[in-house]
C-alpha cells in the first residue's frame, strides 16, 4: 500500500493535536479541520470522517499507543521497529485481495505489476484488511515500516513536535527549529567555553599563590 494510503502527515497531524488533556471542545474544532484535510483515508463510507469512527477516549488511547510504539525507538535504536511490529502482529489480520482498474489508486507505483485484459489494465493488490480505526492507522504505519518511509515520522529535536518531512534524514519540523536548536548549542557551548576558561584562571592564581 503506497501513497493511496494515509499520508505520514496525517499522523504528525493527530499526534500533536490528541493529547492526553484534549477536551470535547478542542476535539470539535479537529473534527472540523479532520474533515477539510480528509484525514486517514481510506475509511468505510458510514464514517465520511475519521472523527466519527471514533470516540475522543479512544481517538486518545490510539494516540497514546501509537506515540508509544514509535518512541521505542529513541529507547531502542538498534531496533526501534520492534514494538510496532508486536501490536501489528497481536492485530492477527486478516488479507484482503483485491483488482482495481489502473489509476484507482492513483498513480501505479514502479515495478507495480498490471494485469492487461483485452482494453482494460488492473492492478492486483494484496494486503491486511482494517476494520477499525486503530487497524487502519496501524496497517498504514506497517506500510510505512514496508516501503521505507516511517523513519520520516518523529518528533522535532527542538518543539518536540511529530513531523513528517520528506526526508528521513530531516531532524526538524522547521528552519526556525533547526535554527533555534543551533543558537541553543552554541550558547551552551559558550557556556561551558566561559566556565572552562574561568577554572582555568582560578588554578593559574592558585598556582601563582603556591
Ligand atoms: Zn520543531
Amino acid at each position: 500500500m503506497p501513497d493511496d494510503f494515509t499520508q505520514l502527515d496525517d499522523f504528525a497531524f493527530f499526534l500533536n493535536n490528541v493529547t492526553p488533556d484534549m477536551t470535547p471542545e478542542q476535539w470539535q474544532n479537529f473534527s472540523k479541520a479532520a474533515r477539510k484535510r480528509k484525514l486517514f483515508f481510506p475509511r468505510p463510507f458510514k464514517f465520511p470522517s475519521f472523527t466519527e469512527w471514533l470516540t475522543l477516549d479512544e481517538a486518545k488511547t490510539l494516540r497514546t499507543e501509537i506515540a508509544r510504539d514509535l518512541g521505542h525507538r529513541d529507547k531502542n535504536p538498534q531496533r526501534w521497529f520492534a514494538r510496532l511490529l508486536g501490536t501489528l502482529n497481536r492485530l492477527e489480520l486478516k488479507t484482503k485481495y483485491d483488482c482495481n482498474p489502473v489509476g484507482f489508486y492513483g498513480k501505479p507505483r514502479p515495478g507495480q505489476v498490471i494485469l492487461k485484459v483485452g482494453k482494460n489494465q488492473f492492478v492486483p493488490r494484496v494486503y491486511p484488511e482494517a476494520t477499525t480505526a486503530r487497524e487502519l492507522l496501524y496497517v498504514t504505519l506497517g506500510a510505512a515500516l514496508m516501503d521505507g518511509r516511517l523513519e520520516r515520522l518523529k518528533t522535532c529535536g527542538f518543539c518536540k513536535q511529530w513531523t513528517a518531512g520528506k526526508k528521513t534524514s530531516k531532524k526538524f519540523c522547521s528552519t526556525v527549529c533547526k535554527d533555534n536548536f543551533n543558537n541553543q548549542r552554541r550558547l551552551s557551548e559558550g557556556d561551558h567555553n566561559k566556565r572552562r576558561a574561568a577554572a582555568r584562571r582560578r588554578r593559574l592564581l592558585r598556582v601563582s599563590k603556591d
